[in-house]
Order: C-alpha cells, then sequence, then structure tokens
C-alpha cells in the first residue's frame, strides 16, 4: 500500500471519530452525520485504488444492487422499526466477516498471506477469531431481528442446562480453533464455524423482547470486533481502525441503556425481562380500581389553565408521529405565556435518542429538551405533566416495587406534577408487560387516544 493510500485512510479514520463525537448531541448529529459519509467516501475512493483491486465491474455490480436495496429499504422503514433493522444490516456484517475468512482460507495467496497449507499461523489466529465472531453476529443478530420484528416470539425460550451446553459450545470452539490454526484443516475450520453459527442462536433465544434493543447494540459492537479482526487478515489499517471504533461505541452503548435500565448487561444476557408479569393488552381497565378519563378539549382547559408543562414523550408518539402536532401545542401555549419543557428518559421509546430524533424533526428547539437528571426535580413545581404515549418511563413502580422488572430503573417523577395528563390509547401495558399506578392517581387524567389525532383535537381546542 502506498504512503498516499495509508495518509488518505487516516483522514477517514480521523473523520469517522468526528462523526461518532458528532452523533453524541442532537445539534451535531447532521454534522456528524456528515464527516461519516465524507470519511466513508475517502475510504472506498482510496481502497478502489488500491493495486489488489483489479475487477472493477463486480465491484460496481455489487454497490449497485446493494445500494438500491438500501435505499428502497431506508426511504420505506418506518423510524420504530429501526431496530430490526439494525439487527438485520448488522448479520450481513457478521456473515461478510465468516465469508471474508473462508475466502482467506481457500485462496490465501490472493490475500497475501501465504500459501495454502503454509499460512501465517498470526494469519490463522486473525482468520478464526474474524469468522467465530461473525458467525456469532449472524445468526443472534437474525434471532434477534424475527423477535423484533415479531416473526418469532419475544418471550424468552429457555430449556434446562442451557447455561451448561451454550458453555461447553464456547470451550469446544476454542479447542477447535487451537487445533484449527495448528493443523490448517479445512474441514475443523467449518466445524469451528458451524458451532459459532449455533452459540449465537443459542446465546440470543433465551433473551426477552424488552432486552432486545441493548442485544442489538452489543451484537453491533460484536460486528466491529469481527471486522476489526478481518482488516488484520486483509492487512488494511482502515478496516482494524473502523471495526475498533464501531466495537468500542457499541459496546458503551450497551453500557449506557443498562445502567438507564439499572440492569446489568450479564443479567441481561443470561436473564429473561420480558417474561415478567402479566399485560393487559386487551385494552380494558386492568381491574375495578377508579380512572379519571377526559376528553381533548378538558386536556386544553386545565393546559390553558397552567404555568408550567412538561411534555414526557414515549413510544406512543413515535408511533404515531405526533411530534409535530406536540410542538404545535407547544407553541399555541407559549403563545399564551405558559413555560413549556420537554422531558426526555434515556430509554423511551425503542432506541437511544429516539425522541430526540422525533423532536428534532419537528424543530423543537434544543434548550426545551431536557434529560431526566436535569429535570426530575422540577415536576413537583409544575402544574401540569402532559405525558404522551409514554408508559414504563414514568411507572412509580420502578422505585416502590421491589418485585417488578423494572424495579431500579430511574424514571421520570411525573406523579410529582400538580395534574398529570397520560394520553395512550388504551389501559394496556408497556413494553414491559406491567400496570402503571399513575393511571389510578387523584390527580392524573387519562386521554384517550391516538396520540397525534388527540393532540391536534387539543390544538384545535386551545386555538378555538
Ligand atoms: P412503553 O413501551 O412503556 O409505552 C408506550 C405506550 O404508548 C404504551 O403503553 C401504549 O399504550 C402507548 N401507545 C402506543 N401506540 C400509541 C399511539 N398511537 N398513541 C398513543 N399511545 C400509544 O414506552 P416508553 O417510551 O415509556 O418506555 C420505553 C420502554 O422500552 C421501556 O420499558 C424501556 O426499558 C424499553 N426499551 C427502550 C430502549 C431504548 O433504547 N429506548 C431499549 C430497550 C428497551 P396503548 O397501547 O394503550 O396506546
Amino acid at each position: 500500500m502506498s504512503d498516499y493510500a495509508y495518509l488518505l485512510y487516516l483522514l477517514s479514520s480521523v473523520l469517522f471519530i468526528l462523526a461518532l463525537k458528532g452523533l453524541s448531541s442532537p445539534e451535531s448529529a447532521r454534522r456528524g452525520n456528515v464527516y461519516g459519509m465524507v470519511g466513508m467516501v475517502i475510504a472506498i475512493g482510496t481502497t478502489l485504488t488500491l493495486p489488489v483491486v483489479t475487477n472493477y465491474m463486480l465491484i460496481a455490480l455489487g454497490i449497485a444492487i446493494g445500494g438500491a436495496v438500501g435505499i428502497s429499504i431506508a426511504r420505506k422503514i418506518q423510524m420504530t422499526a429501526m431496530p430490526q433493522l439494525v439487527a438485520a444490516f448488522h448479520s450481513l456484517v457478521g456473515l461478510a466477516a465468516v465469508l471474508i475468512a473462508a475466502g482467506a482460507l481457500w485462496s490465501p495467496e490472493s490475500y497475501g498471506i501465504g500459501n495454502s497449507g503454509s499460512i501465517k499461523p498470526g494469519s490463522l489466529i486473525e482468520l478464526s477469531l474474524g469468522a467465530v465472531i461473525g458467525a456469532i453476529t449472524f445468526s443472534g443478530s437474525v434471532i434477534a431481528f424475527a423477535k423484533l420484528q415479531g416473526i418469532m416470539s419475544g418471550k424468552p425460550l429457555r430449556f434446562a442446562g442451557q447455561h451448561m451446553i451454550n458453555a461447553c459450545i464456547g470451550i469446544g470452539i476454542v479447542v477447535v480453533l487451537f487445533m484449527f490454526c495448528f493443523s490448517e484443516s479445512k474441514m475443523l475450520f467449518i466445524v469451528m464455524t458451524a458451532a459459532a453459527f449455533a452459540l449465537g442462536f443459542l446465546l440470543i433465544v433465551p433473551i426477552g423482547g424488552a432486552d432486545m434493543p441493548v442485544v442489538v447494540s452489543m451484537l453491533n459492537s460484536y460486528s466491529g470486533w469481527a471486522a476489526s479482526g478481518i482488516g488484520f487478515t486483509l492487512g488494511n489499517p482502515l478496516l482494524i481502525i473502523t471495526g475498533a471504533l464501531v466495537g468500542s461505541s457499541g459496546a458503551i452503548l450497551s453500557y449506557i441503556m443498562c445502567k438507564a435500565m439499572n440492569r446489568s448487561i450479564i443479567n441481561v444476557i443470561f436473564g429473561g425481562f420480558g417474561d415478567s408479569a402479566a399485560v393487559d393488552a386487551s385494552g380494558g381497565p386492568a381491574n375495578d380500581k377508579p380512572i379519571k378519563s377526559g376528553s381533548p378539549e378538558d386536556a386544553a382547559f386545565l393546559l390553558k389553565n397552567s404555568s408550567s408543562v412538561i411534555i414526557v414523550p414515549g413510544y406512543g408518539m413515535a408511533v404515531a408521529q405526533a411530534q409535530h402536532a406536540v410542538r404545535e401545542m407547544a407553541q399555541a401555549l407559549e403563545k399564551e405565556g405558559i413555560k413549556v419543557r420537554y422531558a426526555i428518559h434515556p430509554v423511551a421509546g425503542r432506541m437511544p435518542g429516539h425522541m430526540n430524533v422525533l423532536l428534532a424533526e419537528a424543530n423543537v428547539p434544543y434548550d426545551s429538551v431536557q434529560e431526566l437528571e436535569e429535570i426530575n426535580n422540577d415536576f413537583a413545581t409544575t402544574d401540569v405533566a402532559f405525558v404522551i404515549g409514554a408508559n414504563d418511563v414514568t411507572n412509580p413502580a420502578a422505585k416502590n416495587n421491589p418485585q417488578s422488572p423494572i424495579y431500579g430503573m430511574p424514571v421520570l417523577d411525573v406523579a410529582n406534577a400538580k395534574t398529570v395528563i397520560f394520553n395512550k390509547r388504551s389501559m394496556a401495558a408497556g413494553y414491559a408487560g406491567i400496570e402503571n399506578e399513575l393511571f389510578f392517581q387523584d390527580n392524573t387524567m387519562m386521554l384517550f387516544g391516538d396520540a397525534k389525532k388527540v393532540t391536534e383535537e387539543l390544538v384545535k381546542a386551545l386555538k378555538a
């Protein structure tokens, strides 16, 4: 590789790091994306000029087919389906790592790692690690996709001796990996990779639906490490750096998500969060306790007579795409001199930053959007907490019910506001499948209906 190629790869790496930095805040996220795109164009352009690249026709065909599929999926995909899309894409990264490792083993000369039967020992270790991590990523991501897409039940699938079987397969893979590195046997490579595919499957099936986004983020991390391993095989420094960036940022994200849900990463891997407590998805009241409910006009009256409002968005706002109506409502209230802010829980919605992205799309000013730690004490001095499509992130059970599956998760203290307006369509539970005591509180008014429709009616009432 020439010096100029190394230099351009270094430039791409710096741009990728700047992209990650930009993505850490909604204000700089667009800039971050641009850095990432420019970095990728430089990376691909540089790779295409390397002397090892000889068949431009095949590459152009691959880019055309992959690009067309990618564009059509990206245009159609709903924001709420993003976690399963990410899982599906990661499965491809894992599979690519396995295929490159196999290619390197069958044709080491093309990769410059030695000759068949005498591949360099370092390269054998790298390609086997890439294949094993890639295979686990592939089958694990396919299961995560199936669970999130509803093709497979989100309930944890457990059977006796599961952990023991996984441990045996894990140890078996390590043993075969060593034997393969000494013998360079293609048969052992196939056995090792097949065992890793099975391990990926077995590791993910016992994990419940609610923990799946954390798993997706972990698989993202694995796919980065697999790519990094393959970077060593290919002797490509940019792939090593980029893989390490994906690997470490995915691991950090998993840690942040676990922290926000007050769950240990080990618990997520070996636990079962999604099968807890019965869900009342019937749409009717979960029990005989009385509730108060009102119309959009009632809500408008309460809001108009307040001096401060905190809006708490959740998954339902994303499903209904109600963010523009919410912004309009906030503007109408601000016109009346009412102070309006937004409280964002770190795991509201179905992916980190989900609410920030939606609110940014609706041009909500960044300074009125506040994180849980910044705003939680202010509920006690707020007139109205307007909860729109959120549920678990407000559930006091996280604080006062040690039996609850969300016990320990920090929640937004909306109950402390003078009045709570709770918009959702029914009395059904949220993602964790548990009832929310808030619905039955004296100061709560349920506002039933689709978030967008109800908010639009509310805006009409406010303007009337
Ligand atoms: P929840 O899933 O707890 O609740 C969302 C509520 O929205 C539901 O109760 C539903 O009630 C309501 N809803 C659905 N559609 C509509 C609609 N069209 N209009 C109005 N309401 C609607 O969401 P939260 O955001 O409060 O909490 C997120 C959950 O996801 C937490 O349990 C979190 O741990 C989990 N999670 C989040 C991750 C993240 O990164 N953000 C990652 C992993 C897990 P109804 O059906 O009655 O309308």
